[in-house]
């Protein structure tokens, strides 16, 4: 299963995503690559691979890309080969990326799960984005009003969790992740084998029945 966590900047998708992680087996999530410089808290390689804008434009260039996007004027994307190569291993994958990507991703693998994180209001929101202490008034200013643009495209996800308390958020993604695994038109094969056959067999008249008992 592929599953793409959206959600304002400061909602919390990556705590989530890791707490996500952490707590369900075979579900994997793959680093983004971004041409943006690394921030207090990065570490190369596991939250993001970090490219100059040129190598980016390499790999898009190599359609290497399942989708990408230019977020706050850098960019950001994921690797086509990495996600098809873990879901061919029957792992999930999740990925954290922002609307105009997982929009994308809608388009070409529509049986995806898409959710939604909200913050609790957008004051809290507004704190959040101030207390990370990571961007000046600036880019904060920024990213409060992107988020107002991007709260407008909710109705295109599956599912919305607000990010109240994470310990409640977290449980809600594992129960829509538990039953979506539950789908019908998930499941690939259903075992039946062939018990309708002996029942045939063994109710066939010139068999004795014995022990009529025996069918009850
Ligand atoms: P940040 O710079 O704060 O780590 O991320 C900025 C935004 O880029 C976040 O909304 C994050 O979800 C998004 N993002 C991270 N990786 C990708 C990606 O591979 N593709 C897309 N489209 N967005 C991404």
């Amino acid at each position: 299963m592929l599953v793409i966590l959206s959600g304002v900047a400061g909602a919390g998708k990556d705590t989530i995503k890791k707490e996500i992680i952490k707590r369900m087996e075979n579900v994997k999530s793959i680093p983004s690559y971004t041409s943006r410089p690394p921030r207090e808290g990065d570490v190369p390689g596991q939250t993001y691979i970090f490219l100059s804008k040129e190598e980016f434009e390499e790999k898009i260039k190599n359609d290497e890309f399942l989708e990408y996007t230019i977020y706050n004027g850098n960019y950001y994307g994921t690797l086509k080969s990495e996600i098809v190569d873990n879901l061919k291993k029957g792992k999930n994958v999740i990925l954290e990326i922002e609307i105009e990507g997982a929009l994308n991703v809608k388009k070409l693998v529509p049986e995806a799960i898409f959710i939604f994180i909200l913050p609790p209001t957008m004051k809290e929101l507004l704190n959040r984005l101030k207390n990370r202490g990571t961007e000046n008034n600036e880019k904060i200013i920024a990213r409060f009003k992107t988020a107002y643009r991007e709260i407008n495209e909710i109705s295109k996800y599956n599912y919305v969790v607000v990010n109240d308390d994470l310990k409640e958020a977290v449980a809600n993604i594992e129960a829509i992740l538990k039953s979506e695994k539950l789908r019908v038109d998930r499941i690939e094969d259903i075992e039946i084998g062939n018990a309708e056959e002996l029942i045939h067999e063994f109710l066939l008249p010139d068999k004795e029945m014995k022990n009529k008992e025996d069918l009850i």
